[in-house]
């Protein structure tokens, strides 16, 4: 099984079996080399310094982030928690989860995602309505906004667990300025309830947003002036970007994050964000796409957030640029 380029190769003749062995031993001898990477900085070779974060789906997986020389968590993609149950994951359990990683970072950055729902992730007990076409529904913020009590849980689960490492905390498939102002109050007022139960929680938590969606590209300027930073997620803003869904074979050919439009929108939001002076990142599989590097160092990305298995090959990428 070829899982690089998903295929399953049946009946190998030994010619096939040849290139495999060769290339899982290439493969091996690349990853033992990349262990020197393990604990150092990510530099440039002009000086720029820059930062490998990784993303994770469960609490348990930061000791892996941890072992491969993660600098952070730049996405804990949350909705895990509430998958394979029958009910949502009440604050307590959500504290434990969010500062069980908060603890084993030991201060360093830790980016949580409120819950990105909907689309390709359904989630039974939610009640989500069948819609005729999800990408474009009832998902992530969206969601979130509609369903209050359940989005408060989470953050004041949040504001809690952040008195226990440097939490921040980001937004999902943003597309418009009121649904930050409406976020930020609905925060506000979580942090009201805690202050009144005498609950202890972080005040001045910093509060991010994900660039996935064209619109929120084209107001990145405007939204760059109410959040803390950004973080782009290519995954969906290639597919809103091309029209293009990242599961459909047919269409596979513009589901392409090196393609010009989407290339443009990256450069633009990293423009913003620096012109605004709040960090930037990058939390799509792109970030850790050799060919893509070279242009987000050039336009001035702060911070690669990649998968576990991929931060050390990123931070040699970076360590060997200019
Ligand atoms: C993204 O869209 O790039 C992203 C990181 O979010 P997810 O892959 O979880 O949709
Ligand atoms: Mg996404």
């Amino acid at each position: 099984m070829d899982a690089v380029k998903g295929e399953i190769i049946s009946g190998a003749d030994s010619e096939s079996t040849k290139l495999y062995t060769d290339l899982k031993k290439q493969e091996e001898k690349e990853r033992l080399s990349l262990k020197e990477y393990i604990n150092r900085k990510t530099v440039t070779k002009s000086g720029l310094q820059k930062a490998v974060y990784s993303n994770i789906a469960k609490a348990e997986d930061v000791h892996n982030a941890v072992v491969n020389g993660a600098e952070g968590i730049g996405l804990f993609r949350t909705e895990f928690l509430y998958m394979d149950r029958n009910e949502a994951p009440g604050e307590d359990e959500q504290f434990e989860a969010y500062s069980t990683v908060a603890k084993a970072m030991g201060g360093k950055e830790v980016i949580i995602r409120t819950l990105d729902v909907g689309g390709d992730k359904n989630i039974d007990y939610l009640n989500i309505e069948k819609e005729d076409n999800p990408f474009m529904g009832l998902r992530a913020i969206r969601y979130c906004l509609k369903n209050r009590e359940l989005f408060k849980i989470q953050l004041r689960a949040l504001l809690r667990a952040a008195c226990y490492g440097n939490i921040k905390i980001i937004l999902p498939l943003v597309c418009t300025v009121d649904e930050v102002l409406q976020a930020k109050r609905i925060l506000e007022e979580c942090k009201a309830e805690l202050y009144n139960s005498g609950v202890q929680y972080k005040d001045d938590i910093k509060l991010g947003i994900m660039i996935e969606t064209p619109a929120a590209v084209l107001i990145s300027d405007e939204l760059a002036n109410l959040v803390d930073f950004f973080s782009i997620g290519t995954n969906d803003l290639t597919g809103y970007t091309m029209a293009a869904d990242r599961g459909n074979r047919e269409v596979s050919y513009l589901y392409d994050s090196n393609n010009t439009a989407v290339l443009k929108a990256i450069e633009l939001t990293i423009k913003n964000a620096n012109a605004a002076k709040i960090p930037v990142g990058m939390c799509g599989e792109a970030a850790a796409d050799p060919k893509m590097i070279p242009l987000l160092l050039k336009w001035g990305l702060d911070e690669f957030s990649v998968s576990t298995s991929r931060v050390l090959k990123t931070r040699k990428i970076i360590c060997q640029s200019e």
